[in-house]
């Protein structure tokens, strides 16, 4: 794990290089589903402190082993259904994958501060979640209504592609969405495409596989 994380620094300060951007700028969000609380204790001790985690439930079950963590930030980068949203605003720090009116007043009524992102849905192609850019200004107005919800920032999952060049475009629309409405953070790429989302203003790159490895078949 210390080498492939080696090789993600690079990889991130090299490209963030080429852009003019500062390392400083960039959080590594260590993508950890799948695979257990021992990993994650084993990344914070190479330095890693924000997580990102796609599953309520598979976290909740994880989180009793990490308490001792104190600065480690959790984020949840998976579809949320409103149902979950108190036990999800108990264990995460940030929730990237607000969706619907509907979800971001559930986590508001749970009644802690949280900071959130709205997941951004481009294409058809995509599955169901993340909201239509165009119900974007209607949301955004009832987050911002919300006193325990602090917006900060859009996410997105483009389709996938091998190719980083066809998901560029992707991420040039989320970073264009983020400029017209004031929001500072991008969350955007992953293993395989996150110089192409550095390049395009990301600052959180969320990556799972190319610090740990291949996950058990979904
Ligand atoms: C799994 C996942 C990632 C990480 O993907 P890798 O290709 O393993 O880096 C990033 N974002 C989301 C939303 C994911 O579900």
């Amino acid at each position: 794990m210390k080498d492939r994380l080696a090789q993600v620094e690079e990889r991130i300060a090299k490209a963030a290089e080429r852009a003019g951007r500062s390392r400083g700028d960039i959080t590594l969000v260590a993508v950890t589903k799948k695979f257990p609380a021992e990993v994650m204790r084993e990344a914070y001790n190479l330095g890693l402190r924000v997580f990102g985690e796609n599953y309520v439930q598979e976290f909740e079950s994880k989180h009793p082993a990490l308490a001792d963590l104190k600065d480690a930030e959790f984020h949840l980068i998976g579809h949320l259904q409103s149902n979950k949203a108190r036990l999800a605003s108990d264990l995460f720090q940030t929730i990237e994958t607000v969706d619907s009116e509907k979800l971001a007043r559930r986590l508001n009524d749970a009644g802690k501060n949280l900071e959130v992102m709205i997941e951004v849905k481009l294409s058809e192609e995509e599955s169901k979640a993340g909201a239509a850019h165009e119900s974007l200004p209607a949301l955004i107005d009832a987050i911002r209504a919300c006193p325990n919800l602090e917006l900060t920032g859009l996410m997105t999952m483009p389709p996938w592609n091998d190719d980083p060049e066809v998901t560029r475009p992707y991420f040039r629309r989320l970073a264009k969405l983020a400029r017209e409405h004031r929001l500072d953070k991008l969350s955007m790429g992953m293993s395989h495409d996150l110089e192409a989302a550095i390049e395009e203003g990301a600052t959180h790159v969320r990556v799972g596989t190319a610090l740990f490895g291949p996950r058990k078949k979904e």
